[in-house]
């Protein structure tokens, strides 16, 4: 089995190790005999079908040059989400996802609008670990570290990957973190993400064989010893 991977604009978008996401999705897959195609994609690049696309944080700055070209493909990446690929976007590639970001100074960034969701630049820099509470992984929790001033607000059938037993997440106030619609999944989790949370790795590989190959899949059990040793050590752990 194969699958490939769309990486949104890496050398703008890529803070905090976000690049580990990729390194594990590759590692899993390989580990378990299946062909994983990276296409790093750049600005001003075609985007070709993927059964996965990746993108991660950064700065206003970048985030505003990212935004421009994201929206020149948000038609083609729309019709992906509709054909069920799978989306995954870390803190200033999330709030791409949604339907704007309004930082505190300058103009609205327009987000693509893969989920019904937005962000305003808050007054606060949320900064430190988290851990959330999910109702659709086993182990049910995920740990990971945020660093964003930017609130984000879910609207309509945009559901949260979980809810906050540590830390900010989304906008600090309805303990909401992350978003979900159909397989776009967006979140504030940074540190990486997937390497300290395997479950939720394996998740979104599933799903994307499942997109491609049109049967669901459970994939072997991997020995995950180091990865939850990391997980259950940051599980709850505080600032
Ligand atoms: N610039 C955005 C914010 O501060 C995203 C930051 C990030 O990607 N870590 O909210």
């Amino acid at each position: 089995m194969k699958l490939s991977i769309g990486h949104l604009y890496p050398k703008l978008l890529n803070l905090y190790g976000d690049m580990g996401n990729i390194i594990a999705l590759t590692k899993r897959c390989e580990w378990r005999g299946i062909e994983f195609e990276y296409d790093p994609i750049g600005i001003g690049d075609s985007i070709k079908e993927h059964d996965l696309y990746f993108i991660g944080g950064g700065q206003d700055k970048q985030q505003q040059e990212v935004a421009d070209e994201l929206y020149k493909n948000k038609e083609f990446l729309t019709e992906e989400r509709d054909k069920n690929a799978v989306f995954l976007g870390i803190c200033g590639g999330y709030q791409l996802f949604g339907h704007y970001y309004q930082p505190f100074e300058g103009d609205k960034l327009l987000g693509i609008s893969l989920m019904d969701a937005y962000t305003v630049a808050g007054k606060k820099r949320f900064i430190g670990n988290v851990t959330v509470e999910t109702d659709f992984l086993t182990p049910n929790t995920l740990v990971g570290f945020e660093n964003h001033s930017g609130l984000t607000y879910l609207q309509g059938d945009t559901k949260p990957l979980g809810r906050m037993i540590v830390g900010n997440g989304n906008n600090g106030e309805d303990k909401s973190e992350g978003g979900r619609y159909k397989n776009v999944f967006g979140t504030y989790l940074h540190g990486s993400l997937l390497p300290k949370n395997p479950n939720f790795a394996d998740y979104l590989i599933e799903l994307a064989l499942e997109k491609k190959y049109g049967e669901k899949f459970e994939l072997k059990k991997l020995d995950d010893e180091l990865e939850n040793k990391t997980h259950n050590s940051l599980v709850g752990k505080a600032y």
